[in-house]
């Protein structure tokens, strides 16, 4: 049967009327798209749940066609994959967020996304564990994991996940948490999405109301220096702190500061969760390198989502990261030339976050992924808008990649792996082995193809 053929085939489905969007029907190409444009999704349909019921609905279909199941929340970290044969589960008009400051938990529906999160929570003088982009979804983060700026002291996001509501493949609605399905819930937390669609989450907010927070910024000749530098005084970094060494294309964008537009650059950006006299002190050593702009002072919690000034919206983005075992003055070097970031670089960013700290622990309360064995971990990307841009941006991480070998963790950590990557290095210990097995009791037929599928 050709896959017009089946696509066409009429639906029955309990789901709300235009729940589900088949291709050429109004409204398709927007229903298929991922937050990266860079990846083309041709799934058989696309569903867009409203309700709970909506998802139990669309997965009992999808069963009963024979369709495998993917979900997506923004489509911030969508694999890339065509999703032939393939339902597409877009969890994007679930939003929702409800805060209990006094219990400080909010309980936030499947496609929310950060910002809303912690503009829930700012006016109680709370603040969630979100990433560095204010647009990238709340439950898609934290089953991989979650490194941001409050990391290295509250740990990774999946960690203050307290409960989650999920639709297993048979189209039960269950609860996971410590008490309920207490191996799901710890598969969830950081096992990612193989174990079914989770419709919503608990999550636990922390009473951070500021940060002494911003931007140091030097010539990119200065690269190796400043990175080196800044490698050193990390080692000593209170975990109140969680910091950042980039190197960067500024873009040639009225929307960036005159001085910057269009330069290369190489920045520190820190978050000290503490007093402005303290802040000060700590990052004397790295003022005392000269920075040309100098950003950093106290913000509101809620000025943390724009710190690192990620696109405000969709771009076709393409990108890798990996872990280091270690990162000196002779791993930056070698960073900086792989990089060469000249002004024709393909790359627009390679930074290198700091981890350590609540980070670096396992956490007792936590699940599949409660911390990170590495020290640092690397992201870099580029624009790619066509074959040739993809091309160039995957050699010149290849590039820094291979110049990384010495520093190279054996680990990787999910959230920053764009390319499937083979699962028993996501994991420390035997938990790899544990979540296959969950994943057997939970998704016998394998239903659902997630991003760094255990099978
Ligand atoms: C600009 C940018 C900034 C980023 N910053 C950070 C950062 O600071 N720290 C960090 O740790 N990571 C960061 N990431 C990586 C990001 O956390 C991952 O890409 C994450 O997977 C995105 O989640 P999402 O829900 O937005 O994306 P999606 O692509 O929608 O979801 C990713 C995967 O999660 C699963 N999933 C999503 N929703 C559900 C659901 N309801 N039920 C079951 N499975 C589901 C699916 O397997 C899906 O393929 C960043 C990525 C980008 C592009």
């Amino acid at each position: 049967m050709s896959e017009l053929t089946f696509i066409r085939t009429p639906y029955r489905t309990t789901a709300s009327p235009d729940v589900l969007v088949f291709p050429g029907e109004p409204g398709w190409d927007a229903a298929r798209r991922a937050w990266n444009l860079a990846v083309d999704q041709r799934p058989a349909v696309v569903a867009l749940p409203e309700t709970v019921d909506d998802v139990v609905a669309v997965v009992e279909y999808a069963r009963e066609l024979g369709l495998r199941i993917a979900v997506q929340g923004t489509g911030h970290g969508a694999p890339g994959r065509p999703l032939h044969g393939t339902m597409l589960v877009n969890t994007s008009r679930m939003t929702g967020v409800e805060v209990d400051a006094r219990a400080r938990v909010a309980r936030v529906a499947a496609g929310t996304i950060w910002a809303d999160v912690v503009e829930a929570a700012v006016p109680h003088g709370l603040t969630a564990l979100h990433g560095s982009a204010q647009d990238v979804g709340v439950v898609g983060y934290s089953l991989g994991g979650g490194i941001g700026w409050l990391a290295r002291k509250h740990g990774l996001s999946s960690s203050s996940v307290l409960s989650a509501e999920v639709v297993t493949a048979d189209g039960d609605v269950v609860r996971a948490d410590p008490e309920t399905n207490p191996d799901l819930f710890w598969a969830l937390r950081g096992g990612g999405g193989s174990f079914g669609i989770v419709t919503a989450v608990e999550i636990a907010l922390y009473p951070v109301a500021e940060a002494y927070a911003g931007w140091l910024v030097w010539p990119i000749d200065r690269a190796a220096e400043v990175l080196g530098a800044w490698a050193a005084w990390t080692k000593d970094a209170p975990e109140e702190v969680t910091s950042v060494g980039r190197l960067l294309q500024i873009p040639p964008i009225p929307e960036m500061p005159e001085p910057l537009r269009g330069r290369q650059v190489v920045v520190v950006e820190a978050a000290f969760l503490g007093p402005e006299a303290e802040g000060r002190e700590l990052l004397r050593p790295l003022r005392e390198l000269g920075p040309e702009l100098d950003t950093v002072a106290m913000m509101s919690a809620a000025g943390l989502t724009q710190l690192h000034q990620d696109p405000p919206g969709p771009v076709p983005g393409r990108g890798e990261g990996w872990m280091l075992d270690a990162f000196d003055g002779s791993a930056a070097a070698a960073l900086v030339d792989a990089a060469a970031m000249d002004g024709t670089a393909p790359l627009i960013s390679i930074e290198v976050r700091h981890l350590e700290g609540a980070l670096g622990r396992p956490d007792p309360n936590g699940g599949a992924l409660s911390h990170l064995e590495a020290p640092y971990a690397v992201y870099s990307v580029g624009m790619a808008p066509s074959p040739e841009a993809v091309a160039a941006v995957d050699g010149r991480i290849a590039d820094i990649r291979r110049a990384a070998g010495p520093w190279l963790s054996r680990s990787t950590y999910f959230n920053f792996a764009e390319r499937d990557a083979d699962a028993s290095t996501l994991y420390p210990g035997g938990q790899y082995e544990r979540l296959v097995e969950i994943r057997a009791e939970v998704d016998p037929d394998g239903v659902f193809r997630a991003k760094h599928p255990l099978d």
